[in-house]
């Protein structure tokens, strides 16, 4: 690894501003700048200690904070790094809730897991969120954290009025997320691929949890509609 003081040295020369660099080593800061007049604060994640020089252009470049807005080339050298940093052993695991009033989430996903994917999965699960929902506010129902290997289920399915197989269908879904990693296409992001699809058919109540979704008016990703 290189060593720190020198790494900032080389992006003060390439960036020709004078830094207040911290790296830190946690999956909720991978880039963060303030721009003050004298110099430059940012908060870089350890993985641009290995950018190649193409990121540390374009990094540089942003740090004058001439053009604010990052370049491409930064975004797609953290969301692909970001896919390889595994936080799940540091997470505290007493903190994780999983069983609700109605449903217990690990059980689901365990069985989810045992049952289409042998068993060989290790992905956390919660449960997020309050059990009433706020007037018009649009929730996920389902959320996957790659660097955590979390999948949060919002509260407000924890009740009878969600069939199981309908929460059932939400873990499944977010359990892709980490069987099936995104990819980058022409800048876009892409999450729901086409294995990614293909495999979510799959899913033996597929087309019973989505008219159930649908004559509901739930959005799977925003909620009550
Ligand atoms: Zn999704």
């Amino acid at each position: 690894m290189m060593r720190t003081t020198h790494f900032q040295e080389e992006l003060e020369s390439r960036a020709g501003v004078k830094l207040q660099l911290r790296i830190n080593d946690n999956y909720s800061t991978m880039l963060s700048v303030r721009w003050e007049p004298d110099h430059t604060k940012v908060s870089l994640h350890r993985m641009f200690l290995q950018a190649p020089r193409n990121v540390m252009d374009s990094l540089a470049c942003y740090l004058q904070g001439k053009d604010k807005k990052m370049a491409p080339t930064i975004r797609c050298f953290i969301e692909k790094n970001v896919k390889t940093l595994d936080y799940s052993q540091e997470m505290d695991k007493n903190r994780l809730s999983t069983r609700g009033k109605v449903y217990d989430l690990q059980e689901i996903y365990s069985k989810i897991n045992q049952e289409y994917f042998g068993g060989r999965l290790n992905v956390n699960i919660t449960w997020f969120g309050r059990a009433q929902r706020r007037k018009r506010s649009h929730v996920n129902l389902g959320l996957y954290f790659d660097s955590r290997k979390l999948i949060k289920i919002h509260r407000m399915m924890d009740t009878e009025a969600f069939p199981k197989y309908v929460v059932s269908y939400i873990i499944y879904h977010e359990i892709l997320h980490n069987v099936c990693p995104g990819y980058h296409e022409n800048g876009m992001h892409k999450v729901h691929t086409k294995e990614f699809k293909e495999l979510e058919l799959q899913f033996r109540e597929y087309q019973l949890a989505q008219n159930w979704l649908k004559e509901h008016h739930v959005n799977i990703f925003k909620g009550l509609i």
